[in-house]
Formats: C-alpha cells, sequence, structure tokens
C-alpha cells in the first residue's frame, strides 16, 4: 500500500522591497527559498502576477508538480480582512481595496490564505523558532517600527477589525510624546524602536559629552540601537540610562499585556534584539517590577531566532493548520 503523501508548502513575505518566497516541507524544514524585488509601479498591480511566475518558474526548475503543494500562505503589511484576504490599504505597496487572495488564487492555481506580516512572523517562531512549542505566546518586533503578534492557544488574536497585536501603539508616554507615523503620539513604537531608542539617545547627548556615545556621534555622524546597546554594555553611563528608559517603557508595556494574556513565551525579535543580553537583562528587570507574580513565573524570554526566515515559516503554518484538512 502506498503511503498517503505529505503535501509541501509554500511560504511567501511580502515587503516594501523584496518579496520573499519559500518551499517548505509538512514539518516546515525550509527545502528552498529565493527573493524576487517587489515591484510597486503602477500601484502594485503586477506584485501578484510576478509571485505565480516565480512559483511556477521555481516549481519546473526542481521538477515538482503543483500538486505537491497544498497551498500558498503569504504574509503582507497594511489592514488585511483576514476571512477575504483582501487589502483595504498598504501604504509601502500601493495597494487600496486589492483582493490579494482571490487574485493570487487564479494566478498559481493554488489555495492562498493571507495574513499580516508580524503576525506569520510570530507563527514562524512559534512552530520553529523561539517558541520552543509554546501555544500562548507574545511576539514584539523591534526594528525601524515595533510590531507584534499575539498567540493564543495556538491561534493568531486578530480582534474584530484585525487591529490585534499592534503593540506598537500602546500609549506610552501619555503627555507630550514624540509623534508616531500612525497619528498619535507617545506610542511605545516612539521610544522602543530601533529609531525611537536612536532619538532619545540624541535627546541629551550635547549635555553628555563624556559618553562614548558623544564620540561615536561625531565621528559617524549618526548613531544606531546598536552603538547604544553596546555603549551601556561597557558601562558607559549615558547609555545605561538611556537603555534603562527604553526597557522602561517596554517592559512596562510587556507587562500589561502579559497581565492580561498570561502568555508562557515572550519573544522579542527585530533588529534592535540583535543586542541580545545587553536587552533582555533589563528589560526582564522592568517586566519584573510590574508582572504579577504568576504571570512572571509563568512567562520565558527569548530571542527570535527565525531571523528573516520567520515569515515564510509562518505562511506555512497558515497553510498546514488552514488549508489542510
Ligand atoms: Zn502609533
Amino acid at each position: 500500500m502506498m503511503m498517503k503523501e505529505e503535501k509541501w508548502f509554500i511560504g511567501v513575505d511580502l515587503g516594501g522591497t523584496t518579496i520573499k518566497l519559500a518551499f517548505l516541507d509538512f514539518y516546515g524544514e525550509i527545502k528552498k527559498k529565493w527573493e524576487i524585488p517587489t515591484d510597486k509601479s503602477e500601484a502594485g498591480r503586477h506584485i501578484t502576477m510576478h509571485i505565480a511566475r516565480a512559483i511556477d518558474d521555481k516549481m519546473e526548475e526542481m521538477e515538482i508538480a503543483k500538486e505537491k503543494f497544498a497551498g500558498i500562505g503569504m504574509g503582507a503589511p497594511g489592514f488585511i480582512e483576514m476571512e477575504t484576504g483582501f487589502i483595504y490599504h498598504a501604504v509601502n505597496i500601493g495597494w487600496r481595496n486589492f483582493p490579494l487572495k482571490d487574485k493570487l488564487e487564479v494566478e498559481t492555481g493554488l489555495p492562498v490564505i493571507i495574513d499580516n506580516d508580524a503576525n506569520i512572523a510570530a507563527l514562524g517562531e512559534m512552530w520553529r523558532g523561539a517558541g520552543d512549542g509554546a501555544r500562548d505566546l507574545l511576539c514584539v518586533t523591534l526594528g525601524t517600527g515595533v510590531g507584534g503578534g499575539i498567540i493564543t492557544n495556538g491561534t493568531i488574536i486578530h480582534g474584530t477589525n484585525g487591529m490585534a497585536g499592534e503593540i506598537g501603539h500602546i500609549t506610552s508616554v501619555p503627555e507630550a510624546g514624540a509623534s508616531c507615523n500612525c497619528g498619535k503620539t507617545g506610542c511605545l513604537e516612539t521610544v522602543a524602536s530601533a529609531t525611537g531608542i536612536v532619538r532619545i539617545a540624541m535627546e541629551n547627548l550635547t549635555s553628555n559629552q563624556e559618553s562614548i556615545l558623544y564620540h561615536t556621534y561625531m565621528e559617524q555622524n549618526q548613531l544606531t540601537s546598536r552603538d547604544i546597546f553596546e555603549a551601556a554594555e561597557a558601562k558607559d553611563s549615558y547609555a545605561e540610562e538611556v537603555v534603562e528608559k527604553v526597557t522602561f517603557y517596554l517592559g512596562l508595556a510587556i507587562a500589561n499585556l502579559a497581565n492580561a494574556l498570561n502568555p508562557s513565551k515572550i519573544v522579542i525579535g527585530g533588529g534592535v534584539s540583535k543586542a541580545g543580553e545587553a536587552l533582555l537583562k533589563p528589560l526582564k528587570h522592568q517586566f519584573e517590577k510590574y508582572a504579577l507574580p504568576r504571570v512572571k513565573e509563568g512567562s520565558d524570554f527569548a530571542i527570535a531566532t527565525l531571523g528573516n526566515d520567520a515569515g515564510v515559516i509562518g505562511g506555512a503554518w497558515l497553510v498546514k493548520t488552514k488549508l489542510v484538512k
């Protein structure tokens, strides 16, 4: 008797400059991954066709039949209606009222499931990354912005119109905070993103001319969040002050979320997370001040491990759990 064939999945992670694609086996192992540029011309109308062609070409190159694949799981930026895979607005891409799921299904001949890019990255980390089997997981991505994904009992929380998990727009500075891209002021993103951290360091830099950071700035004419964490590790007192301020806001926001959600894993990803222990140690310290004792006992912090692969792996997880019967 023949074994029931295990299907493969296609993960697609759409970004503003590149589209990441991957073929993954039934267990989420990447069999092939590659990238194509994001063509934003004519309000992004060619993107689905480019994805379909890239997938067809790769199948041909690898001599794999389309029947091998159960479907496509795709992450996209912007405001998405999960049920229909309809994109209301994706600023970085140029889409407005774009029927992404329908178009991609027609062009690839495969079933498609769409979710927000931060959410599929969280699912990827849960399945194959730092989540390590956790079913209740809070994912915070610290990049140029602050993104998030909230998973409870193995499922991403979307909320009533897809806005759940917008951790970056929790208000951290209620009065006189910096302006955020969302139109509000004082969002977590303005104080804990890579840009936010640098902004905080710049605020009092000229009154801290003995700091390593002042010299770095004079030499490079700019600062990065990495410079700040490195200086803090070297016990530079101004850098330590900046890190304390940043981790206070971040620890407070995460503790408040954790008090409501009681996660077992709190995964920190994005470029800023490369600071590793220099970030985690002060962050845990702040978190522990505001988390309930049992919430604190139940949760572990971890740095995301999948990097740029998290999205395509999360896409495969969506296909496996939502499309494979
Ligand atoms: Zn905001």
